[in-house]
């Protein structure tokens, strides 16, 4: 289910927002100043926001550049009454991807998220490899066969997904969080440990490094998470 962040001020489009929201069968959150916007997007991690401009503490700018930095895949769809009409061409300089002027067609608006979120569903589901080599390993996802050399892999489900996932994100940083949502299909508010992705990292190491101890495929990044090393270059 794609998540959509609401970042408004305003109590009643707010509310107005939430409920059109619900009801296309969106998974909803609200932010009611930029802080608080700041921190949703940063522990729930929407697929898109509707950003408010004018916003107490933080501004929707400083929200959007926030994005930006840290987390350019985001939809931003900026929301901005009309007397603030000049500042569309600094939203969309600030990284907004697309901007609406208030009062906005409900139904324009409806149609601009969902257009937007196929494109991110489809473009990411492209981002992900049907057949991986990588040093002696061979995988075939489409069919779940991995090969390393001669030897056949045994990996599980949950394995080849997490691979894929990784794989498909070449030297990116993924987040225990991200994979817990992508391949778990948990939200943010029901998180297990994530010793949960740990382990499964651990086996997948075993399986497809020489030295899991080392790793040179699928790296840690300290505190953050994992990413898969295409060279598989030692250390880092
Ligand atoms: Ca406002």
């Amino acid at each position: 289910m794609h998540r959509v962040l609401i970042v408004e001020d305003e109590e009643s489009i707010r509310a107005g927002l939430t409920d059109l929201l619900d009801i296309e069968g969106y998974e909803t959150a609200v932010a009611v100043d930029g802080q608080e916007a700041m921190e949703k997007v940063r522990q729930w991690h929407p697929h898109l926001v509707l950003l408010d401009l004018m916003l107490p503490k933080s501004s929707g700018f400083e929200v959007c550049r926030f994005i930006r930095k840290q987390h350019p895949e985001i939809f931003v769809l900026m929301l901005t009454a009309k007397n603030e009409e000049m500042s569309k061409i600094a939203g969309l300089e600030m990284g907004a991807d697309d901007y609406m002027t208030k009062p906005f067609s409900v139904s324009e608006l409806m149609a601009r998220i969902k257009t937007h979120l196929r494109r991110a569903a489809s473009s990411s589901a492209a981002l992900e490899p049907d057949t991986l080599e990588f040093g002696d390993v061979r995988v075939d996802f489409k069919r779940y066969e991995a090969v390393r050399g001669k030897l056949h892999l045994d990996l599980s489900a949950k394995e080849f997904q997490i691979l894929r996932y990784l794989a498909g994100r070449p030297g990116e940083v993924v987040t225990r969080e991200d994979l817990l949502q992508a391949i778990w299909g948990y939200s943010v508010d029901n998180m297990p440990t994530t010793r949960t992705v740990d382990n499964q990292i651990l086996k997948l190491r075993q399986k497809l490094e020489k030295d899991a101890a080392a790793p040179i495929w699928i790296k840690s990044v300290r505190g953050v998470g994992y990413k898969f090393d295409p060279e598989g270059s030692p250390g880092d």
